[in-house]
């Protein structure tokens, strides 16, 4: 088993454009770190290529196959190009609900695949090569509304869930909790939440900058600097085009383009967490939980036109749109190669493997 040999580049199975699924998943694989590396630890992931990912777990290898995977020495440039974003950003801009969420346990890479290294932001480094996920987005969603005909306008909210509370990462200063409301045309919202427009990549990075700057955190013997919060930026492309059939009149369009940061998603067990913690690790999981029951509620035919429980968690109901509604959603799946971590890369791999089967049709929202 080698984990030292990188893939020339992401290995991607499917095509998301032609697939009726409009569920992706992949997953990608970080670098053994130098504490495992001198505890001689090999790994126990091999990717062997065609979406699919090898675990030994000591007696027998188990593969898992996904829409795509990335070996550990995969850049940041090459999950942006071959992870499916791109498409679900010209979805966004055509007016669909776009969804891209990291999830894994605490120190599996989410955060580095979602917004680049903690030091992009803590030591000013600015250092393009280690944009994540949202910085690249931007980049390219501005790009293709520059090129496309109409008027679009951008503007972007940012929030973060931390023990069932809802807080504006765009507004700090307001403490209390904002509240998830539900209506028959939008479905559950943000009551009150920001909504910052901008038009150019300074003014949509300094939105996101500040808000991780505001983002919670609490020290956690796993990992000091590891966020026991569920973050998500949305994107609203709002755009007005000439109908396409020709006979005049103008086409509205909402887009919109959520990127999510999960919290950890190990069990609370093994974090040594106690009293305020513990509730925090309780709530995180319930939302973990809870996402996972959708999950299954989705992939079950019976349930598929019936119950799917969003209503017990504020993460599911500010994802349902994406997972059950008109939304293409991407799920990265972020883990660690090495051995302790074993069965956490596990559960996070069985979690990946069911939404892989949710099945559902985007359609574009049109006034
Ligand atoms: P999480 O958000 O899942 O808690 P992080 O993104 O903070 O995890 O990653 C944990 C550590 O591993 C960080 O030091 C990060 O810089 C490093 N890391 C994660 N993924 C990669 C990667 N693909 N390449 C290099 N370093 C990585």
């Amino acid at each position: 088993m080698d984990m030292r040999e990188p893939l020339e580049s992401g290995d991607v199975r499917g095509d998301a454009g032609g697939d009726e699924s409009s569920v992706l998943v992949a997953v990608r694989v970080r670098p053994l770190n130098s504490t495992e590396r001198s505890q001689g630890d090999q790994g126990v992931l091999y990717c062997p290529g065609q979406g699919t990912i090898l675990v030994n777990n000591g007696a027998q290898d188990r593969a898992f196959t996904f829409d795509a995977v990335f070996e550990a020495g995969c850049s940041q440039h090459e999950v942006f190009e071959q992870c499916g974003v791109k498409r679900l950003i010209d979805l966004a801009t055509d007016g669909f609900s776009c969804t891209v969420f990291g999830f894994g346990q605490t120190g599996s890479g989410k955060t580095y695949t979602i917004t680049g290294p903690q030091s992009l932001f803590s030591d000013g480094l600015r250092e393009r090569s280690f944009y994540g996920l949202m910085q690249r987005s931007f980049v390219y969603l501005l790009d293709r509304v520059q090129a496309k005909e109409g008027d679009f306008v951008l503007s972007a909210s940012y929030l973060e869930i931390y023990n069932e509370q809802v807080r504006d990462l765009l507004n700090p200063g307001l403490t209390d909790s904002l509240t998830v409301r539900w209506t028959k045309n939008t479905g559950f919202y943000v009551e009150n939440l920001s909504n910052v427009e901008f038009e150019s990549l300074d003014s949509v990075m300094a939105l996101l900058e500040g808000g991780i700057g505001s983002r919670q955190t609490s020290s956690h013997s796993q990992n000091q600097q590891s966020s026991r919060s569920h973050s998500i930026f949305t994107v609203y492309i709002e755009s007005e085009a000439a109908h396409p059939d020709g006979r005049g009149g103008y086409l509205e369009r909402h887009g919109k383009l959520c990127m999510v940061d999960l919290a950890g998603s190990e069990r609370v067990k093994e974090t040594g967490s106690s009293g305020e913690l513990m509730e925090e690790a309780g709530n995180i999981n319930r939302s973990l939980l809870t996402l996972g029951n959708c999950i299954s509620a989705l992939v079950d035919p019976r349930k598929r036109e019936g119950h799917i429980p969003y209503r017990d968690s504020k993460l599911t109901k500010l994802l349902a749109d994406s997972l059950g509604g008109s939304g293409v959603t991407l799920m990265i799946a972020c883990i660690s190669p090495a051995t302790v971590n074993l069965q956490e890369t596990m559960n996070t791999l069985r979690y990946a493997s069911r939404a892989k089967r949710i099945k559902n049709r985007p359609v574009a929202k049109r006034d």
